[in-house]
């Protein structure tokens, strides 16, 4: 009797400082056999990026919002929650710039990584940019900042090494069950997810009392006729006037920066340039409105 493989899974979370290449690696994941799948609007903990979804296996990475150097309480916070996904992972991919070189910011994150118990394998990228002397300098640069299971050069722009790199990951899948249906998410979780993107921006830009009084409902996705763009129109809906002020900003300058900042993620997860529609709207007490609290997803 044959014995059916059993089915593998787990949870890849992606770290490194910014421009490393973590979203560009994420694109170069979906070019291949990956589905773009949302979370659950209510676990805004995680963050997933990209599902890889193979034979008998499934690959879900999230992207983390980045561990800093805490400023202040609420970098520290954020740090906490960092580091509790990373606990929770099957495998951490910590993703370096063999090109700018191996500085300041990625020792602190190394540090940070050796109290993680989860296997943490590095995605050495840009090797487009360097010479085998400086690749060999710089995987033993690597070599002193911690102690990894595994580096694996890349170049996740020309998608060098990619394969080998999901190759190594396999491993560290666990028997566990597909959390994602096969092929591409419908229509309502993905708008359900970038709802979330553009929250996320809000909360990272945005002080104390606006998150909590803050929703976004996207209320549209469309591929223009002919074009290679993607419209995308949503409503940032606040509890007061006051509100709806500092999120627009002087001269418009807050609500033109969360639209930037979430226009680049959202292009990357749908693989397309985007128009953004982003507006602010008062609702006063918007929790107790089914209609938005259906766009939710809730
Ligand atoms: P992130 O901030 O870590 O998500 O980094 P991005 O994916 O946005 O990449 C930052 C910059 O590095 C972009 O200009 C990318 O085109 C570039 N980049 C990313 N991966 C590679 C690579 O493998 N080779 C080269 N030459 N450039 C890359
Ligand atoms: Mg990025």
């Amino acid at each position: 009797m044959i014995q059916k493989k059993s089915f593998r899974s787990g949870f890849i979370t992606i770290i490194g400082r910014p421009n490393v290449g973590k979203s560009t690696l994420v694109n170069r994941l979906v070019d291949k056999k990956v589905a773009i799948v949302s979370d659950k609007p209510q676990t805004t903990r995680h963050k997933i990026m990209a599902v890889v979804n193979q034979k008998d296996s499934q690959m879900i990475f999230i992207d983390t919002p980045g561990l800093h150097r805490p400023k202040d309480a609420l970098g520290e916070r954020l740090n906490q929650v960092v580091k509790s996904t990373l606990a929770e992972s099957d495998a951490v991919l910590f993703m370096l710039d063999a090109y700018a070189g191996i500085g300041a910011g990625d020792e602190f994150i190394a540090r940070e990584l050796a109290g993680t118990k989860s296997p943490v394998v590095v995605a050495l990228n840009k090797i487009d940019e360097i010479d085998t002397e400086r690749l060999t300098k710089e995987i033993n640069l690597v070599k002193g900042i911690g102690k990894f299971d595994h580096t694996i050069p890349i170049s996740a722009l020309k998608g060098d090494g990619t394969d080998e790199l999901l190759g190594f990951l396999d491993r560290f899948l666990v028997e566990g069950p597909q959390y994602f249906p096969d092929g591409m998410i419908s229509d309502q979780p993905e708008k359900i997810l970038i709802g979330e993107f553009i929250r996320e921006k809000i909360l990272w830009m945005t002080k104390e009392e606006i998150p909590y009084s803050v929703a976004v409902s996207v209320e549209e996705i469309k591929a223009r006729k002919k074009k290679d763009l993607i419209d995308v129109r949503a409503w940032i809906y606040v509890e007061r006037d006051s509100q709806k002020g500092i999120l627009i900003g002087s001269g418009g300058e807050m609500i033109k920066a969360i639209g930037k900042e979430s226009r680049i993620e959202i292009e990357s997860i749908l693989g397309s340039k985007i128009f953004l529609d982003l507006r602010v709207k008062v609702r006063k007490k918007w929790r107790r409105d089914a209609r938005i609290i259906d766009q939710l997803g809730y």
